[in-house]
């Protein structure tokens, strides 16, 4: 099934403890794009200005990305720098240049107007908005924020979440949204607004999952090197979304293999900077680390009652 994404496709600079990168591709719509073209046909709707080199637009048609809707236009790139202290959790943004995004008019080309699957990537939510409603009957939308727009446009962020099924945000940004320092009552208050189903990203800790029926939780893979937890949220929700909608499938059964895969691609963007890793996967090695994923969160073989009773 098609899926689709708008998001921002950006020049990062980062800094974290285990060195420094300037000026490199990142952005929501490009780690989540690359993670999800493992799984599924992916369109892109985005802008680039006339600084964006031409290399990094060969990587996304290597992976068979359709980039018809990522639109180049006079000016420059968006830009996003931050910085990552020993917890890697949290990233401190030292600056944001809007740069082509701030006048920035999404046309969605004739032939995206009827994907299935939508991801609303990180990106001003006005933005997200404008697109959805050039889409005819999508049949899960999904999408992800971050505090800036939390506090900058809440109300057109609200407006958004009224039409979407899945939302995919940071445990400190659900609290802040919801105004609830607890996480359950978060969550409830999030689904009142519109998500049926809310995935609580918690980085080195994992994800949460909660929808009508059930609450799933997968924790990320211990690896031995991290470098740069740049873009981890957008792979997670890139190989989630990507498996549901090669399986055209949104139960809650495939939401938990979803919620594996997601946590296996975000394994791999940790690795390098950039995004390095990610870019250059093969399926063996994303099959060998699901296994081992797996495994490390398989205990449905344990007796119910390992307690005997004295
Ligand atoms: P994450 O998966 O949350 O680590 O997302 C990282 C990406 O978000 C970076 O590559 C940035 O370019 C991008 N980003 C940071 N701030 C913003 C913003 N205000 N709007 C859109 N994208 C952003």
């Amino acid at each position: 099934m098609s899926l689709l994404v708008v998001g921002s496709v950006a020049l990062d600079s980062v800094r974290t403890p285990f060195g420094e990168q300037r000026e490199v591709l990142g952005g929501s719509a490009s780690y989540f794009a690359v993670s999800a073209s493992y799984f599924t046909e992916v369109r892109m709707v985005g802008v680039i200005g006339e600084d964006f080199p031409e290399r990094e637009i060969d990587l996304f048609r290597r992976r068979a990305i359709d980039i018809e809707g990522l639109e180049r236009v006079p000016g420059r790139t968006f830009r996003w720098a931050g910085e990552y202290k020993y917890d890697l959790n949290e990233a401190i943004t030292l600056d944001t240049q809007l740069n082509v995004f701030e006048y920035f008019q999404p046309k969605i080309p004739a032939k995206y107007t009827q994907s299935d699957y939508v991801f609303l990537a990180n990106i001003d939510p006005e933005l997200q908005l404008s697109v959805l409603q050039q889409i005819e009957k999508p049949k899960f939308v999904a999408c992800d924020t971050m505090n800036y727009w939390i506090r900058g446009k809440i109300e057109h962020l609200k407006k958004t979440l009224q039409h979407v099924d899945l939302l995919t945000i940071n445990d400190a940004e659900a609290r802040e949204l919801a105004q609830e320092p607890n996480m359950v009552k978060a969550v409830q208050a999030i689904r009142s607004m519109g998500p049926k189903t809310v995935v609580i990203k918690r980085g080195e800790y994992g994800a949460l999952m909660f929808n009508e029926e059930t609450r799933f939780f997968a924790p990320a893979y211990p690896l031995e090197e991290v470098y740069d937890p740049t873009g981890a949220g957008d792979s997670f929700a890139g190989g989630l979304l990507g498996y549901l909608a090669s399986t055209d499938n949104i139960s809650t059964e495939t939401f938990r293999q979803g919620i594996i895969l997601g946590s296996t691609m975000a394994s791999f963007t940790v690795e390098d900077f950039s995004l390095n890793r990610l870019a250059f996967l093969t399926y063996a090695e994303i099959e060998q680390r699901f296994k081992e994923f797996k495994q490390l969160v398989h205990f449905e073989d344990l007796p119910v009652q390992p307690i005997s009773t004295r």
